[in-house]
């Protein structure tokens, strides 16, 4: 806003201004003031209070800073937090655009519960009082009749680090849900049985040469943070190769581009593994010192010297075939590429940083065989955890506990970890329609939290039937800022905020440092700043819009109303003993006690903690952390054991190297399980090393048809957030079509022209869209990205008019469903006036209700990729079209249910209790009846 020049102000005093500024300097946050642009060329003062909070919109927690207009409360923008140290103050276009949803004219305001039957999509206004009192009544019954599988959450995007564990183990229920196995839970299976953690961390801005599977430049997982430090790298000289079948905007600024046939990424990863055992690219001392090599010789070698040489041998031996000619051909890529990349890694050496997390890893069967390939890259260049290198999540996220941690609970939840799936990360959540038919349970009352299954999900009209029928579900609770495709199919729609609007607690793992980012209810602390005293944040909020946090406090408390049921002794104040505890307090609590450094940065300011971080909005705890796993350990009172572990009354707290403990890893021998023992004893050794899965849409698996094509559907947008950004107008306006990409020469071979309907069929339907002609795609492949489609009834329930069309859907009651286009996205009447400029009609078609569930037998996870028939549309044929069996839909299930492997289950227990758990049992629970 400002220049070097003086003016004269319209009450005569002289303007000061300095020099330009990104942001407002802290000191001025409480009162802030601009020119209303809108006023020029009148020179009229504008007065802001500015409140810090962390973005909703996606994983990455930016920092943002809200903008108050001190005249009317309003919060009139949304711009970045320069003290935020994961996002430095910039953000995506999703993060300014929560001023639109803030403002949206259908932005659900107030509590609403159904009218008629479940699933007309009709609501009237209830108070918040009724919801907490009937909701605490019949979860107390479902207690006290220790029906405690019946109690589930189930969780979109969570936007928070651990809260709702310690309700859940509070309430003694085996209940938490997650969206995990339809985003990134082959990817994370990959990462665990090699080091620990589930999750990569990659140190971009110092690597020498960046690997990424999938368009993170525009739209990876930590998408600003991580975009603005490839940047960085690659300005200072660092080279990039992007993997996508796509000539995505990453791809388009990387100095590689490879485009592989989907689903063989694992074998081309061998293949630059083959070239760096064969070109001595292999860091010899950090294999010798990290890998659990001795076990692997051992149990797959016994007559072999006990050897890093042989092992070595043996490691040139077994990836010998990865010839760069095998992997061209395999992959249908260039050999001298695969040669070339691998040079590039070999010769960044520890400086080599890599990302996978969606992409080829959740696209395909075996997909976490390409995140275990990738870190086997890392592994053998001896850059994990280093300077430039690929850290774990475990390194670089801080989660501090909260001030009283719940007994774990004692049972096991078949509906969310089944049997068949012991590997699992996580919950088998997309499976929970074809679960529960089945009988493995039901579900007494049902939360769903941020999270639109019908819509996300694959196979998302047997959800519809799902939530339809009482007898399964017995009430269905959405909480979310929005109106969705699944709130039709709920009993009570409860108004939760959005990143101005709520307070949550967030770290991620977006550098080699670690911070906590503190989300918010802006309007809250402005009103407190000003002396007013606020009991729920609701009172301060839009209409009566509350936050879980708050929510889940009055809820529990009013379940045990006279403490009997254990409960309400984890939500009493660490202040005030007896006493319910307040927001303030649990944060209080927390940031004096659980985050190092936090209350001495604070007093230096002459600030309580808590005050700290609702002026800043962040705190940087390490601004560095690199190689962890070398940390020394204190050896007082341990021993060696002959396994090379340290032990202290009998528990393991390091790992032996040159005679003195260390850290090391989060694997039970403290190493790289280059071979993974825990395979091995569960039954699945043929697996147990990094190796190659053909997905199930390998060449070889499509049909034998000129029209059969694997379907890359999960490429996301840079503008839009899955099922959250419907209610952006600006966003909406940006993206609004989701065509499907053909390649020229396969689009000329069907006869189909740019812009052409096309009918796309799947194992269980068929849906139709338009075809985007380009050279950008490998050929053999179709890709549609996931985020369009929405759609509302014709009676006005569902997803808001910006990013919706109007359908009618029905079923003819034997499992075959079908959708059609009522009418197209168009200008409509509000409070906002933009609504009737609204000029985009299309919205992209809903492909994910044509896909069956199609679970990884050893991950878990969701494989996206689709085995497809691609033709024009047949005569009658609508865009949008949808048409689905879910008879068909079951039958898929059954069979991928059903080539999970044989498993042993060691000792009696259903999944290796070192692994992860969402919400963790007790021991006991394991123990498989
Ligand atoms: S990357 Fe964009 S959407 Fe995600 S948190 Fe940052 S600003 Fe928000």
């Amino acid at each position: 806003m400002t220049t070097d020049t003086q003016n004269t102000a319209p009450c005569g005093e002289e303007w000061q201004f300095t020099s330009l500024a990104s942001a407002p300097p802290i000191d001025q946050w409480d009162d802030w003031v601009e020119l209303d642009a809108k006023a020029w060329p009148r020179k009229v003062e504008r007065h802001y209070q500015i409140v810090p909070t962390i973005c909703f919109n996606c994983e990455a927690a930016c920092g943002l800073i809200a903008y108050i207009d001190q005249a009317d409360g309003r919060v009139q923008r949304v711009e970045g937090n320069p003290h935020h140290p994961g996002s430095r103050g910039r953000n995506c276009a999703k993060g300014p655009a929560t001023i639109n949803q803030i403002h949206d004219p259908q932005r659900i305001l107030y509590p609403l519960k159904r009218v008629g039957r479940r699933g007309e999509g009709r609501f009237e206004r209830t108070t918040w009082d009724e919801v907490i009192d009937s909701l605490a009544a019949r979860i107390r019954k479902v207690l006290q009749e220790d029906r405690r599988t019946e109690v589930m959450y189930h969780v979109g995007r969570p936007g928070a680090d651990g809260y709702m564990d310690r309700v859940l183990q509070s309430w003694g229920v085996d209940g938490h849900n997650s969206h995990t196995n339809v985003c990134s839970g082959a990817a994370r299976l990959g990462y665990v049985l090699w080091a620990g953690g589930d999750r990569p961390s990659p140190d971009h801005a110092n690597a020498k040469f960046i690997l990424l599977l999938s368009s993170h430049l525009e739209t990876g997982h930590y998408f600003n943070p991580h975009a603005q430090r490839i940047i960085e790298a690659k300005m200072a000289g660092s080279k990039i190769a992007t993997v996508d079948v796509r000539l995505s905007n990453t791809a388009s600024m990387s100095d590689y581009w490879i485009s592989p046939r989907p689903g063989t990424e694992a074998a081309m990863l061998l293949g630059f593994v083959r070239v760096l055992l064969n070109e001595g690219f292999v860091n010899r001392d950090y294999v010798e010192a990290w890998f659990n090599w001795e076990a692997f010789l051992a149990a797959r070698y016994p007559e072999d010297d006990r050897s890093i040489d042989q092992f070595l041998r043996r490691l040139a031996e077994i990836y010998d075939s990865f010839t760069p000619e095998w992997v061209a051909s395999e992959c249908d890529i260039d050999a001298q590429m695969v040669v070339d990349v691998a040079r590039e890694i070999g010769r960044a050496g520890t400086a080599f940083s890599s990302h996978v997390w969606r992409n080829a890893a959740s696209g395909n069967r075996g997909g976490w065989q390409v995140a275990r390939c990738l870190q086997f890259i890392s592994a053998l260049t001896g850059s994990i955890g280093t300077k430039g290198g690929t850290a774990l999540a475990s390194t670089n996220k801080f989660v501090g506990a909260p001030f009283k941690k719940p007994a774990p609970q004692k049972m096991w939840n078949e509906l969310l970890y089944p049997v068949e799936w012991p590997l699992s990360h996580h919950e088998l959540s997309f499976l929970l329609p074809h679960l529960v038919r089945e009988g493995r349970g039901k579900i007494d009352t049902y939360f769903t939290r941020v999270y639109n299954p019908v819509w996300t999900n694959p196979d998302g009209f047997s959800w519809i039937e799902m939530l339809k029928d009482e007898e399964r579900v017995g009430l269905h609770v959405a909480l979310t800022p929005t109106f969705s495709e699944t709130t039709l199919f709920a009993d009570y729609v409860l108004p939760m905020g959005l990143a101005t609007e709520r307070h949550d607690l967030m770290s991620q793992e977006t550098h080699a440092g670690r911070w906590i980012g503190f989300r918010q209810p802006v309007s809250r602390v402005a009103t407190e700043r000003n002396g007013q005293k606020v009991e729920w944040t609701y009172e301060a909020n839009p209409g009566e819009v509350w936050e879980e946090d708050e929510f889940w406090i009055a809820l529990s408390w009013a379940i045990d109303t006279d403490g009997s049921l254990g409960i309400r002794e984890n939500f009493e104040s660490p202040y005030r003993p007896g006493e319910r505890i307040t927001i303030d307090e649990y944060y209080q609590w927390l940031f004096e006690n659980s985050v190092p450094g936090l209350p001495e940065a604070a007093s230096a300011e002459g600030l309580t903690p808590l005050e700290y971080m609702r002026r800043y909005g962040a705190f940087e705890v390490d601004a560095e952390l690199l190689e962890p796993h070398n940390n020394p350990v204190s050896a007082d009172g341990a021993d060696r054991g002959d396994d090379g572990l340290w032990r202290r009354d009998g528990a393991v707290i390091g790992v032996d190297q040159g005679g003195v403990p260390v850290a090391g890893f989060g694997t039970p021998s403290r190493k790289l399980e280059f071979y993974s023992p825990t395979m091995e004893e569960w039954g699945m050794g043929d697996q147990a090393l990094p190796g190659y899965i053909r997905s199930h849409v390998h060449v070889d698996e499509l049909e034998d048809s000129p029209n059969a094509f694997a379907l890359v559907p999960i490429f996301r947008l840079p503008t839009l957030i899955h099922s959250r950004s419907a209610n952006s107008k600006w966003l909406c306006e940006l993206s609004n079509t989701n065509p499907v990409w053909m390649n020229v020469d396969d689009a000329a071979r069907l006869g189909i022209a740019d812009g052409d309907l096309i009918a796309v069929k799947t194992q269980i339907g068929r849906f139709v869209n338009r075809a985007w002609v380009t050279e950008g795609i490998r050929g053999g492949v179709v890709a549609c990205s996931h985020h369009l489609g929405r759609w509302r009834t014709k009676d006005g329930g569902g997803t808001d008019q910006w990013g919706a069309a109007t359908v009618d859907f029905k079923s003819t009651g034997d499992g075959q469903w079908n959708l059609r286009r009522h009418e197209d996205i168009g200008p409509f009447k509000s409070s906002d006036a933009d609504s009737e400029a609204v000029w985009w009609n299309a919205g992209g078609v809903h492909q994910n209700l044509t896909f069956a569930v199609q679970p990884d037998p050893i991950s878990g996870m969701h494989c996206w990729h689709q085995s497809v028939l691609v033709e024009k549309a047949r005569e009658g044929d609508t865009y949008g079209d949808v048409e689905v069996d879910t008879e068909a839909a079951h039958r898929a299930y059954q069979k991928w249910r059903d080539s999970t492997p044989e498993c042993t289950f060691p000792n009696g227990i259903r999944r290796p209790l070192w692994f992860a758990r969402a919400v963790k049992p007790h021991p006991d629970a394991y123990r498989l009846p």
